[in-house]
């Protein structure tokens, strides 16, 4: 029996009234194995009707007992992290160690939401002028709606909704119809923890579903991570509808190594985070630039690692690299590679033939490694969102810099060195949101915010820590006068308030 996946509206499951489904594959077998509801027009409404009817007393809840039910939910996920993990594996690909880091990096958001109290704090500024205080406090939007992408199912949603919801708005949620599972049981567990109905919605679909939410007048914010066109055009169309945006896009991430720099360490680091997760993260280092003459022995070092990596089903726990997320996405990536040397660039590992002995019809796809790519091969200049790595060859730090810098992606980056002056050089000068040094994957703590520059985010917050916190609210300034009775009346004054 195919598994149906349904909506998630006011506290409880919607069946797909559209009728219109799509398919959901397991990508180690490339088996249809689960049927996702696809919203209408119609159904986009319900959803966001039921988070404007709870908004009515969720934005007028205290703030203990919205933090009581996060408390609650936190630990409902800490004891679920496993089966979460199971559900990703199944629509996702990715191995079970890998899925577990995502519902740990999802949780730390979560943990950031339940001390929402010290972040909403207001200030007070007293006798500003005679007997005049003045505050500032922050104030929930209403309903705000979160869009995201395949590659964390579990992690970017809560990269949105524990603080949108922590700061008093009501959430409604359009996930990637390609692995739809976790955010119905995430949706299940914050019920399970108490939270009121209609408070998280979850509406799957396609572009009908982002389109209404995009224009629906009762929504006042679009939160976005996904592909740079999208999420170009979510930023355009919802600014243009009045909402306030945070679009985050793809990436080219590139990786410095400068001559000085631990080889094996930094070949360590260009293995893990360029094929981890088979290339599917926004975060993975697709570019290395090897500066001076170190190129050849790095370019050895990552080969030899690479070499080793075993890919197989992300259920079998000898597994470390997963399939990819469809067929036609693995055919994509396997182009790039194909083409890379009439581009110009040295074919070092291809991995485009391989299969995986039992799972033929799978979405496999092997580790490649490209050396010498010139700037102008389009699997320089593309996301390839897939195991392949270009190597980059500069004589300088100087042309290193500009040619990361002449990328119009900006996410993260990384510099491998031994030397503290050029790291700090780097880090000023590098034109990214997410820097690392002698880190290959800068993903931000919970309590610092994630975001890139340039084609990378559209939109002036990024996402969660205080950015988060601050795009899910508004200020307010209040300025208070308490006259003493035994002041004389003022009297008509027209000129322009001073403070005296
Ligand atoms: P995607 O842009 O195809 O889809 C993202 C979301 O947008 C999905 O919910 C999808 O249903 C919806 N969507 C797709 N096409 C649409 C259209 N034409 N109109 C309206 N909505 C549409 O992205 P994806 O393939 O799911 O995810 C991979 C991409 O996400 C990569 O580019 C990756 O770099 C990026 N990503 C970025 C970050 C970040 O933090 N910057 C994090 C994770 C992923």
């Amino acid at each position: 029996m195919t598994k149906i996946v349904n909506h998630w509206i006011g506290g409880k499951t919607a069946a797909g009234a559209s009728g219109t489904y799509g398919p959901v594959t397991n990508p180690a077998t490339g088996e249809v194995t689960t049927k996702v509801a696809f919203a209408s027009v119609e159904e986009v409404d319900a959803a966001v009707a039921a988070a404007k009817e709870a908004y009515l007393s969720w934005g007028q809840s205290s703030l203990a007992a919205r933090t009581s039910i996060l408390f609650r939910f936190r630990a409902l996920l800490d004891a679920h992290r496993d089966e979460i993990a199971e559900l990703i594996t199944a629509e996702h690909g990715k191995v079970h160690s890998d899925a577990l880091g995502e519902v740990a990096r999802g949780l730390e958001i979560v943990d950031l939401a339940c001390g929402i109290n010290v972040q909403l704090k207001g200030e007070l500024s007293t006798q500003v002028a005679s007997r005049v205080d003045v505050s500032s406090i922050r104030q929930p939007l209403g309903v705000v709606a979160g869009i995201t992408p395949f590659n964390f199912p579990a992690m970017v949603p809560m990269w949105m909704f524990p603080l949108a919801i922590a700061c008093g708005n009501t959430f409604v949620l359009k996930p990637s119809e390609k692995d739809p599972s976790a955010s119905i049981r995430l949706a299940e567990l914050l019920a399970e923890a108490g939270l009121p109905d209609g408070v998280f919605n979850v509406v799957h679909g396609d572009k009908v579903a982002v389109d209404r939410l995009l224009a629906h007048p009762d929504v006042k914010a679009v939160s976005f991570v996904g592909s740079t066109p999208i999420a170009r055009y979510i930023h355009t169309t919802a600014s243009a509808n009045g909402k306030r945006v945070q679009a985050l896009g793809g990436a080219k991430n590139h990786m410095l190594v400068l001559p000085d720099a631990d080889l094996d360490a930094a070949a360590d680091a260009a293995v893990s985070a360029a094929y981890g997760s088979a290339g599917e993260r926004c975060m993975a280092i697709s570019a290395v630039v090897a500066v001076g003459a170190i190129g050849d022995t790095l370019v050895e070092k990552i080969r030899e690692r690479a070499e080793k990596i075993k890919i197989g089903p992300g259920t079998d726990p000898t597994s470390e690299v997963g399939p990819l997320i469809t067929k036609a996405h693995r055919d994509k990536v396997a182009s790039y590679v194909a083409g890379a040397a009439d581009e110009g660039a040295e074919v070092v590992l291809d991995g485009t033939g391989h299969t995986v002995e039992g799972h033929e019809d799978g979405h496999w796809i092997g580790i490649s490694l490209l050396d010498r790519v010139p700037t102008t091969a389009k699997a320089y200049q593309d996301e390839i969102f897939g195991p392949v790595l270009c190597v980059l060859r500069t004589e300088t730090y100087e042309e290193a810099i500009d040619l990361i810098n002449a990328s119009p992606f900006g996410n993260g980056t990384a510099i491998f060195t031994r030397d503290g002056g050029a790291a700090r050089r780097f880090q000023l000068e590098v034109e990214a949101g997410m820097v690392g040094v002698n880190v290959p994957i800068p993903v931000p703590v919970g309590y610092h915010s994630f975001g890139g520059w340039k084609d990378s985010l559209f939109g002036d917050h990024h996402i969660y820590g205080n950015d988060g916190t601050h795009f899910y609210t508004r200020g307010k300034v209040v300025t208070t006068r308490w006259p003493d009775p035994a002041d004389a009346p003022t009297g008509v004054d027209l000129g322009f308030p001073r403070n005296h």
